[in-house]
């Protein structure tokens, strides 16, 4: 019997796991895939990650990894106009890590820590508690079953355990994503490239040692254009492999819910135009843990997922407003490049904006 299980092995789960561990709670994660793995994201980590990972004790670690450091982002509109905004830079710099080495770090970090983890389990079905207490009843496709008090949804955007729940909302027809790694062009540069065409966007990164994360945003209609594009673009053939992922967007779930707690981007997505995702995991995973050690501690369950459901939006209240901005330019890359042109004139409305994004927070989200 363990204290909490969480499903999603993820920077959301594994905060959460880490700091479940470090309260000395049980603390199972159970992980779909084999880590370390790759998934669809622009690698990005916005400086506001480092003090969740200076207070996870891996702020060091994450910088000795192969990375790159960015300071610039140049946004490219559809008439080729660039503007480009400085970054951070020093200790709380923006950098670009590949996935595999950034998840792989947190999940071990939380190992260490104390909690259990099992890879390569995909959570299939569940028993919840009754209405007077009792337990999860957790099982795997391997028919593997787990018990445990609390539960933590760290299982991403198409969430088994929302669904499973009847939490997950209905898809609506959306954008879809492609991703991809491939060698480091001449000359490119410490910047990170947000680049508007007429079928979508693109976002470029560094990621050290030679290599830039690539990745398409469009329609499903316009994406195979888009992809044609980044293959003349980049030299790649039409064979390269691409990983994927859709929904762009979906309507968030309240996160705090009866012996149940979401985090990351099963409770909340976020437009990746503004590389904040793996922040929102962190943090939300975190302010989890501080939710699921006072259930732990005794306070009442009702109390508990109401006072975690209002800390988890107040978390996003506050720079929600950036990302709804920035999602409504990218929805229209002729809209974004019109935004370009004024702020070509206005540099530091642009400036202001980009700041706003990778302002450093020094403070922790707390439970109320
Ligand atoms: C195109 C794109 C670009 C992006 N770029 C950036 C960026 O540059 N910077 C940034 O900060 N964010 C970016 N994001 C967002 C970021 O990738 C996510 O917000 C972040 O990965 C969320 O972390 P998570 O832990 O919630 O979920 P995930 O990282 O999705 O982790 C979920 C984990 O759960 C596991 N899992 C799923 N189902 C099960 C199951 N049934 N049983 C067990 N395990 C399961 C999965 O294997 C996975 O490891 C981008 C997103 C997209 C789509």
């Amino acid at each position: 019997m363990f204290d909490v299980a969480i499903v999603g092995g993820g920077p959301a789960g594994a905060s959460c796991a880490a700091f479940c561990a470090k309260a000395g709670l049980r603390t199972l994660v159970l992980e779909r895939e084999i880590f370390p793995r790759e998934k669809v994201c622009g690698d990005c980590l916005n400086p506001v990650c480092w003090p969740i990972l200076r207070r996870l004790e891996l702020a060091e670690r994450v910088r000795s990894l192969r990375h790159g450091v960015l300071d610039r982002v140049e946004f490219i509109g559809l008439g080729g106009r660039t503007l480009a905004v400085d970054l951070p830079i020093g200790a709380d710099a923006e950098i670009a890590i590949k996935r595999s080495l950034f998840d792989q770090i947190v999940l071990a970090r939380a190992r260490e820590l104390g909690a259990v983890i099992q890879e390569a389990s995909t959570v299939t079905s569940l028993n919840r508690p009754g209405v007077s207490g009792g337990h999860w009843t957790i099982t795997t496709s391997s028919v593997e079953i787990f018990e445990s008090h609390l539960l933590v949804a760290a299982d991403g955007r198409n969430s088994t355990i929302a669904r499973i729940c009847g939490l997950l909302p209905r898809g609506a027809k959306e954008r879809i994503a492609l991703q991809t790694h491939l060698p480091l062009p001449v000359d490119f540069g410490n910047r990170v490239v947000l680049q508007f065409r007429p079928e979508g966007y693109s976002g470029q990164a560094p990621v050290g040692e030679g290599e830039l994360n690539l990745c398409l945003v469009s329609v499903p209609a316009k994406m195979a254009a888009l992809r044609s594009w980044a293959e003349a673009y980049f030299g790649l053939s039409p064979q390269h492999s691409w990983r994927t992922i859709t929904p762009l967007t979906r309507k968030p779930i309240a996160a705090g819910q009866r012996s149940l707690f979401l985090v990351g981007d099963a409770a909340r997505v976020v437009e990746p135009f503004t590389g904040e995702g793996i922040y929102y995991a962190l943090a939300s995973g975190e302010l989890a843990a501080d939710a699921i050690v006072s259930r732990c501690n005794g306070r009442n369950e009702a109390e508990v997922a109401a006072a975690y459901t209002e800390a988890h939006d107040k978390l996003y209240r506050g720079r929600l407003w950036i990302n709804r901005l920035a999602r409504a330019a990218v929805l229209s890359p002729r809209i974004a490049s019109v935004c370009l042109e004024i702020a070509h004139l206005q540099p530091a409305l642009l400036r202001f904006l980009t700041s706003k994004i990778v302002k450093p927070v020094s403070t922790s989200a707390r439970m109320p």
